[in-house]
């Protein structure tokens, strides 16, 4: 249940409930809105003489209860887009960001290359994967921890916040003392072990949907991050998989309308990894900004056809300046800030 405390109630009022909450056996959830508190009180079903007990308490206004399966993360809990910063780059609640780089970290150059293309053309934070998880054990894996070096010497060159991949439970801290968000990869939506892990590592954390995963199950998955304690989460759909094999994957852009609708965390879009194929990747990333997306995680490199995972759908310097152009001019269009 969520018990919406009074405009401008007392601080004690609100200890007062806090205290009442946890002496029931409820975890409590703060969220500050706009104009009032919010206090989420996660826990067994609360009988209506429950409910009408703390409504009955100074400073409170009204006591709701939850009815999605997802709690946290529902418009239920919270009636206002939430905001989630990356290092100082902000994305939701009418913040638009982009992240770039290279799928995977292979050297020193080449991430250079990446993350200058990425800067010169306005990505704000910057991705690559270190642990790379791929599908067959024979491909590239990632550089581990030497990647996490080489993106931490890009953040200190160029200020850019990073965004990278953990893979296991037990990798969340060494992860988390580089990255200033935690990518939880498409292949890992329902590892609840590692869902857990990332919501006590006090990042933000980059949720992408699985490839056959429901909007129900992939808002479930994100209660796993928040219910630790972790309000920072950032949903991102990236493709689904379907019958349709001229894609790589077949992305879900209705799937941003209705995850806003259910949900008050930013949304984000990967066009590279639904489309599979350089040509395709604008579209999807215009379209993604158009239907409201609140940012987008799009893959570059220096020379893509000497990648060593995802070559095909990588752009390079030249395309994905052309995407920026656009992507800024759509986002203008539909009233989102942006910033490079
Ligand atoms: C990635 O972004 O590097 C990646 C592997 O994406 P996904 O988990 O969506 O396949
Ligand atoms: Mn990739």
């Amino acid at each position: 249940m969520v018990i919406v405390m009074q405009k401008g109630a007392a601080p004690e009022a609100r200890e007062r409930v806090l205290n009442e909450v946890v002496s029931l056996g409820f975890t409590p959830h703060v969220s500050e809105g706009e104009s009032r508190t919010l206090i989420g009180a996660i826990g067994p079903a609360p009988t209506e003489e429950l409910r009408e007990h703390l409504r009955a308490l100074p400073g409170v206004e009204t006591v709701v209860r939850i009815t999605k399966p997802y709690k946290l993360a529902s418009r239920e809990f919270r009636h206002d887009d939430s905001r989630v910063l990356i290092g100082d780059v902000a994305t939701g609640a009418g913040a638009f960001a982009v992240a770039a780089g290279p799928c995977g970290v292979e050297s020193a150059e080449q991430l250079r290359g990446a993350t200058d293309i990425a800067r010169r053309h306005g990505a704000r934070v910057l991705r690559g994967g270190a642990f790379k998880p791929r599908t067959s054990p024979y491909s590239f894996q990632g550089l581990g921890a030497e990647g996490l070096a080489l993106l931490a010497a890009e953040r200190e060159r160029t200020g850019m916040p990073i965004v990278t991949e953990v893979t296991a439970p037990d990798l969340v801290e060494t992860v988390a003392a580089t990255a200033d968000m935690l990518q939880i990869g498409a292949r890992n939506s329902q590892n609840f072990a590692l869902l857990a892990e990332c919501g006590k590592a006090g990042k933000p954390v980059l949720f992408k949907r699985g490839l056959s995963t429901s909007i129900a199950e992939f808002l479930q998955a994100a209660e796993y991050v928040l219910s630790q304690g972790n309000p920072n989460v950032v949903l991102c759909e990236r493709g689904i998989r379907t019958f349709e094999t001229s894609t790589r994957f077949t992305l879900d852009i209705s799937a941003v309308a209705v995850l806003k609708e259910l949900s008050h965390l930013p949304v984000w879009v990967d066009p590279s990894h639904a489309a599979g194929r350089r040509a395709l990747v604008p579209s999807l990333a215009l379209a993604a900004v158009a239907a409201g997306a609140d940012g987008i995680i799009v893959e570059v490199h220096p020379v893509p056809e000497e990648a060593k995972s995802d070559a095909a759908q990588q752009l390079d310097d030249a395309e994905f300046d052309a995407l920026m152009t656009r992507v800024r001019a759509v986002a203008i269009a539909v009233g989102k800030q942006i910033d490079g």
